[in-house]
């Protein structure tokens, strides 16, 4: 579980349950909480940038979001629900280093209430199924045992008729979310990759076999369940390691209905100029050769593999997945 080093507290965040929750939390574990009269800001005495960047992901903001905005949020919902950014991981190819830079510090925003009656009057206005992404700029799963952000938002969904919520999360801290009343609203997806990215890369973050027994609970709870393979690399040895991937997730669910979406690799040039300072032996394939560069729907463009290396890898996952496991609905493979 996550222990902030550090708690910034907005005084105005006091006055809602999530500031009261992340307050109290801090007390009980003896982590230092610095009230600020006005907006935090994350300021660090570090000189090197990898220390810098490591205090900021020990640092934990909790503030009031003034402007309350719902960017779109393709191809995996409708709209992008603020309630965390940034997360404790330390994932080197991490895609909140396009926009998160090399401090990102996580903040947690205290009213949610005010959030979630922006995001009903969307709906109503909308007047179809409406579906919001609850992780597009964070792992919110990682510090839900601090803020309780998740629980509300679940509770919340589960009233709202023609309202969804997703997100999806590394992380194995789900055991206050089994109980609730979901009413099938919510639904949650485990990213996962292969034991060889997870030790190359994806540092500070629970091990595949965590993330299989959390997500056993979750489908157990009636919640709809979904992965994610993301990022796949192409490397030596990739299709007998993803196989075998599937193979394992086989045997974790044991023929129950999930939905997979499988996401290659990819980076934006701001990503990977920020990788490149803060782990200058990062060992990620970065390089534009046998690249593609393809605009993004946020105004940026993005490296994906080739229409070589990408073609073979839909080709293999269209076919293993119905061969090993033949009730899963593939969502997307990009
Ligand atoms: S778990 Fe996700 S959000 Fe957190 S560091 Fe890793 S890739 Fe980034």
């Amino acid at each position: 579980m996550f222990f902030p080093k550090k708690v910034l507290m907005e005084k105005e965040a006091l006055n809602y349950p999530v500031g009261e929750r992340v307050y109290k939390f801090s007390r009980q574990h003896n982590i230092p909480v610095e009230v600020l009269p006005k907006t935090v800001r994350f300021t660090s005495m570090e000189e090197k940038p990898l220390k810098k960047f490591l205090e900021a992901k020990e640092t934990l903001a909790v503030v009031v979001k003034k402007k309350i905005q719902f960017l779109t949020c393709k191809p995996s919902a409708d709209y992008q629900l603020p309630l965390i950014t940034s997360c404790p991981g330390l994932c080197t190819y991490c895609y909140l280093f396009t926009n998160l830079g090399k401090t990102p510090y996580l903040r947690v925003y205290a009213n949610t209430g005010e959030i979630f009656q922006k995001a009903k009057e969307i709906i109503n206005k909308n007047a179809r199924l409406t579906a919001f992404e609850g992780s597009a700029t964070s792992d919110p799963v990682a510090v839900e045992p601090i803020t309780g952000s998740l629980k509300e938002a679940i509770s919340f969904f589960a009233q709202i008729e023609l309202g969804r919520f997703r997100f999806t999360t590394k992380f194995t801290d789900i055991d206050s979310l089994i109980d609730l009343d979901h009413r099938f609203r919510t639904e949650i997806r485990f990213s996962i990759n292969t034991p060889y990215i997870i030790k190359k890369y994806e540092f500070r973050t629970p091990c595949l076999e965590a993330r299989l027994e959390a997500s056993k609970k979750i489908k157990k709870a009636g919640y709809p369940l979904g992965f994610l393979i993301a990022p796949v690399f192409v490397y030596d040895g990739w299709e007998r390691d993803y196989r075998k991937l599937l193979e394992q997730l086989a045997g974790a669910m044991d023929g129950l209905y999930f939905t997979l979406e499988i996401i290659s690799h990819r980076f934006t040039a701001r990503a990977k100029s920020n990788i490149e300072v803060l782990f200058p032996r990062h060992g990620l394939p970065l390089g534009e050769e046998n690249r593609r560069y393809q605009f993004g729907q946020f105004g940026y463009g993005k490296y994906v593999y080739d229409k070589d290396n990408f073609n073979k890898l839909k080709e293999f996952f269209y076919q293993e997945v119905p061969k090993i496991l033949p009730q899963v609905k593939i969502l997307y493979i990009v």
